[in-house]
């Protein structure tokens, strides 16, 4: 049977009180728990102390700032983000990713900063504590070996957000919260490739909002593809945005989910100043499998989610290219 293992919830009404709960020994942040209370109903995890952050204020500020740009709370919810009209006009990319989450009801309590810090998944881990025992558990949790790449001493479990692609290639920044006081780094920074610790908050740390700055002249689009249309994990995900003045490519960011252990960046500096063509797609399609590693974590065949990732990047870009 699945039951939750025994621990004790916290309440804290202002950021500075989670700060102070979130610094014991063994304590978690909870969002709306859609991604942390299945897990630990599942054995992965024995917290000491949940703290619960959906009575803070200070989490749910959702407000454009004066350059243009926004500032999103880690306690706003996705269905909150994908209905806004500012989100809606000027960070459309944005809204299709918070859309593309889950289902309804989990999009109607899902927070921005759950998503963002959800856990990486593998088939390994993501089962039953007594289907992980039979195989002697997995680097990621109570065991000593990556069945994935097994001589490897590092977990390759996925990172499978759909939101954070979008953040990195909007340029957004994490402002982070903790013991030490206040940070902000780009959203790039905020991961980590490591499935075990795909996170770079220290011990004590919560994710406190998002801003994205303005985006004038560029354009945005998020492609999510999954086995069902609803209620699915990208099994790759890519988020590209694009400035382009005539027939030159002026900007092009490109971020990947759903292949590695953190959401990353494609490295497409090469690509700027040159039109898009066929050589310029081919060299995309290149960038983004170096940049990959797309392994055996999901149900779903590497070949095919390779295949995929690769293609949608191409025709994601080849899209925005053509809306001028
Ligand atoms: C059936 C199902 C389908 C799903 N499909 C998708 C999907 O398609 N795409 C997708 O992206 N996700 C999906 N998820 C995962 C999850 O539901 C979402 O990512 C959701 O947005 C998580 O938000 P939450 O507020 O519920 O996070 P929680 O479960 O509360 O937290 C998730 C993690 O983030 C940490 N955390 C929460 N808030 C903070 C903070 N402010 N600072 C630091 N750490 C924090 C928690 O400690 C926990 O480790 C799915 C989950 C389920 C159960």
């Amino acid at each position: 049977m699945n039951i939750l293992p025994e621990f004790r919830t916290l309440r804290p009404a202002s950021i500075a009180d989670a700060v102070i709960a979130l610094a014991a020994e063994g304590a978690v942040a909870l969002g709306a728990g859609t991604d942390l209370l299945p897990n630990l109903r599942r054995g992965l995890g024995e917290p000491s102390a949940v703290v619960d952050l959906t009575g803070i204020e200070g989490l749910r500020e959702f407000a454009p700032l004066p350059d243009g740009g926004l500032r999103i709370g880690a306690g706003v919810t996705l269905e909150a983000i994908a209905e806004n009209d500012l989100v809606l006009k000027t960070w459309p990319a944005l809204a299709q990713a918070a859309q593309a989450v889950a289902g309804p009801t989990h999009r109607a309590a899902a927070t921005l900063g759950g998503n963002l810090c959800q856990d990486t998944r593998c088939t390994f881990y993501n089962q039953s504590q007594w289907w992980r025992a039979s195989n002697g558990f997995c680097l990621k949790y109570q065991g000593e070996k990556c069945h994935v790449v097994p001589k490897s001493d590092r977990c390759y479990a996925t990172y499978h957000g759909d939101v954070a692609p979008v953040l990195m290639v909007l340029d957004a920044r994490a402002e982070i919260v903790g013991p030490a006081g206040k940070r902000s780094v780009p959203m790039a920074a905020f991961f980590r490739e490591v499935g075990s610790d795909h996170l770079t908050l220290h011990p004590g740390e919560l994710l406190a909002a998002v801003e994205i700055p303005s985006v004038a002249g560029w354009t945005a689009a998020y492609t999510k593809v999954r086995i069902r249309d609803a209620i699915d994990f990208p099994l790759a995900g890519v988020a590209v945005a694009l400035r382009r003045e005539g027939d030159r490519i002026a900007g092009l960011r490109v971020a990947i989910t759903g292949s590695n252990s953190a959401p990353l960046l494609v490295p497409t500096e090469s690509l700027v100043g040159g039109q898009w063509n066929e050589a310029a797609a081919e060299s995309l399609v290149q960038l983004v499998r170096k940049t990959s590693n797309v392994l055996k974590t999901t149900l779903t065949g590497v070949k095919y989610r390779r295949r995929v990732l690769l293609a949608v990047a191409r025709q994601t870009v080849e899209t925005l290219w053509n809306q001028g």
